[in-house]
């Protein structure tokens, strides 16, 4: 069974989406296997079962969050956060739903919402709603809301902490079902699980990081606002990663701090002892990079992610499409296979503002030599008697490089989300296999 998951990753997706949905219901089967002592007719009932359900995905979302590597080796980070979205707004539409039911069916429960006369498990309930909403509305709208990414982050985590806590307190507080000892054992283990796992990513897992320091070896610009960060381990081995994934950086700070940034590594894979990054100066952080001094304190929680060519050894060949900054990990792609002398045909097809804007450029030419490698490069305009491809990616253009037997081949693409949107259509339209497209967005929040 075990080698059945490890070979087959569909079936091991699959488990991980049953095990998701047992553990949300369960709480609830275990609270039903007791029925209630008296029960209190259906409607009321109902907006129990749903309450139960909403603090469940409300608690497995820690499990989401938590960058549980199986789990996140399954679907991809950006999988899982959609994920993570869209079962938060379920989780939401219950929570809200449970008491509304209530009010409507029973119009004397109205009064548990006057708080200074309410009883405890009903404030627990009003606060727990609250807490849910503000992470709900400032998740959101948090761009519109101008919160920048690090004090939202706190919050989040904060606010669901109050949420589900609050929420659990709430049912232990109503006790109707959460009054017998083995459903009140089971509940606190399914909570105490989830606030682990946030003190887990939180506290335990930085503080393990700073046991694995690694160095700033180089600061070096590239074209198009670029900078390389060379990273040497201190003490320790480093990682090898597969060509593509990325890692959380830590820069100057301890990582208890939790002010880590996601980038994809952009160096050859097989090599741990000098790790590289490109980051383009974007926001606060990335504008800095290009002042820190070699010598400088790192650390890295990584590798995440399966945007990797890695996992199609038995293709026939690769097409990367890259935007930009969207380059690097297409860069550790191509470096990985150089090195290793990959003999399949890559195809890169890569578009920047100016000709001087593509980063990595000598860098790619010179894996012509070692690679079956062919280059479009799409300047939004050509420099004077430029002859190749200019403007945007778009249908046409794939159209007239990618090759004729489009499934034989797997497509890689990371650019700027319009880009991503109009190539994955476009590759759709051109009777790609969806299984064959792999995307890695840079904007997760
Ligand atoms: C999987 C992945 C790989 C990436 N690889 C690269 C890369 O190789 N090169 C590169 O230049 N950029 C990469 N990025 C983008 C990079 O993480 C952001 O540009 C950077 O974190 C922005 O930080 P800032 O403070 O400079 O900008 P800000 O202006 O503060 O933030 C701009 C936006 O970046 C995102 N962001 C900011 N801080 C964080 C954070 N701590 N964690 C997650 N997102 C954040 C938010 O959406 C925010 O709105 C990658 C992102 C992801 C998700």
């Amino acid at each position: 069974m075990q080698r059945l998951l490890m070979h087959n990753p569909i079936a091991l997706a699959a488990l991980w989406i049953l095990a998701y949905m047992v553990i949300c219901l369960l709480p609830l089967g275990v609270v039903l296997l007791h029925p209630a002592p008296d029960p209190r007719g259906f409607w009321t009932e109902f907006s129990v079962a749903l309450g139960f359900i909403g603090l469940a995905l409300m608690a497995l979302q820690f499990v989401l969050a938590a960058r549980v590597n199986r789990i996140e080796a399954s679907y991809g980070i950006d999988i899982l956060l959609l994920f993570h979205r869209y079962t938060s707004v379920v989780a939401f539409g219950l929570v809200i739903i449970h008491p509304l039911i209530l009010f409507v069916t029973r119009p004397e429960t109205l009064e548990l919402l006057n708080f200074p006369e309410a009883p405890w498990r009903a404030r627990l309930a009003v606060i727990s709603t609250l807490a849910f909403c503000l992470m709900v509305v400032t998740t959101i709208w948090r761009r519109q809301l101008r919160i920048p990414y690090e004090p939202w982050r706190a919050a989040h985590s904060g606010l669901a902490v109050v949420a589900v806590g609050l929420g659990f307190g709430h049912g232990i507080g109503v006790g109707f079902y959460l009054g017998q000892f083995w459903t009140i054992v089971l509940w606190s283990g399914f909570i105490a699980i989830a606030l682990w796992l946030i003190l887990y990513v939180r506290l335990v897992k930085p503080w393990m990081l700073t046991k694995k320091p690694y160095l700033v070896e180089e600061v070096k610009p590239q074209r198009g606002n670029v900078w390389t960060l060379a990273l040497r381990p201190m003490g320790h081995d480093g990682f090898t990663f597969d060509p593509g994934q990325f890692s959380w950086l830590t820069l100057g700070i301890t990582p208890l701090s939790m002010r880590e940034h996601p980038f994809s590594m952009s160096s050859n894979g097989d090599r741990g002892d000098r790790i590289e990054f490109g980051i383009k100066a974007l926001g606060d952080f990335t504008s800095r990079i290009k002042d820190v001094k070699p010598g400088t304190k790192a650390y890295l929680d990584g590798p995440y992610g399966v945007f990797t060519t890695e996992r199609y050894w038995d293709t026939a060949g690769f097409v990367l499409i890259a935007g930009g900054v969207g380059i690097t990990p297409m860069h550790s792609m191509l470096v990985t296979a150089a090195e290793r002398k990959d003999d399949r045909p890559f195809l890169l097809i890569y578009s920047a503002q100016s000709w001087d804007d593509f980063t990595y450029r000598e860098d790619l030419e010179a894996f012509k030599a070692k690679l079956d490698l062919t280059i479009v490069y799409i300047p939004r305009e050509g420099p004077k008697d430029w002859q190749g491809e200019t403007g945007y990616v778009d249908k046409a253009l794939l159209e007239r490089h990618i090759p004729h037997h489009r499934g034989s081949r797997q497509y890689f693409i990371c650019a700027a989300p319009v880009m991503m949107d109009v190539v994955e259509r476009a590759l759709f339209e051109l009777e790609v296999p969806v299984t064959h497209v792999h995307m890695e967005h840079f904007n997760l929040a």
